[in-house]
């Protein structure tokens, strides 16, 4: 069997072949992928490999391929609580809430990656963050073995980081958001570059 390289699957193109690659379609398939792989001293989840440099010499571990799909929603009267797979695109989904009416992620459209990578580093872009609609995470902890939502205040979110940067192991597998809905007062503009463009003062709502 051809090992897979792991230049196919990063933005960058570098890399050398993983010693075991396991593609996970389904969370429970995700969470059995993660699961196996912790029996290696090396493992990684791969969401979109947009922000990931891997060396030459390859991955002498497992890599878990996060390939999930599924989006579910609640509106109430004052929006919408989204849940979404770690492994939906994330710009396809930011266009999804854009169509349906739902606010609070135009400004991340555009950002590659996959959907649940986007709490590791608190993606943003244009004066918006993930955190300023992120509600919680569905998480496999590596140090425990437990699955359970963990609310993004205790994920320590910050300028393009998380505590799932710096230490803390697993798998995200399903990211919930609040959004606003189009009839909602709309979104302020957080970036003086962006309100420019809109010919709108900084902090006007569109
Ligand atoms: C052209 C370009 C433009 C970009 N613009 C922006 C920008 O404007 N703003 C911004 O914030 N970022 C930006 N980025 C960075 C990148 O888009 C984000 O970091 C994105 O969230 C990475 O997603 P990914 O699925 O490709 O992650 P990967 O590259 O696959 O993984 C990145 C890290 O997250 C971990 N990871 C991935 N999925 C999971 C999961 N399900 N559970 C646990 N850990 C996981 C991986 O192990 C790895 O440590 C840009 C990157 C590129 C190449």
């Amino acid at each position: 069997m051809t090992e897979p390289v792991l230049a196919d699957l990063t933005t960058l193109r570098v890399g050398g072949s993983a010693a075991r690659l396991l593609t996970a379609t389904t969370t429970d398939e995700l969470v059995a992928h993660v699961t196996t792989a912790w029996d290696d001293d090396e493992w990684l989840v791969l969401g979109g490999g947009s922000n990931l440099l891997v060396a030459d010499d390859g991955f002498d571990g497992t890599v878990v391929l996060v390939r999930t799909t599924g989006v579910e929603h609640e509106s109430d009267g004052d929006g919408v609580t989204v849940r979404v797979a770690a492994g939906e695109p994330w710009d396809t989904f930011v266009a999804t809430t854009v169509e349906r009416g739902w606010t609070g992620l135009e400004a991340l459209s555009g950002i590659p990656g996959t959907v649940g990578a986007a709490p590791v580093q608190n993606i943003g872009a244009y004066g918006v963050e993930l955190s300023d609609v992120l509600t919680r995470i569905e998480f496999l902890d590596a140090s425990t073995g437990e699955r359970a939502w963990v609310p993004a205040a205790e994920l320590a979110l910050g300028y393009r980081t998380s505590t799932l940067k710096h230490g803390r192991r697993g798998a995200v597998l399903t990211v919930e958001f609040r959004l606003g809905t189009a009839s909602d007062a709309g979104v302020a503009v957080r970036y003086a570059q962006l309100a420019g463009s809109l010919g709108v003062e900084l902090g006007a709502f569109v």
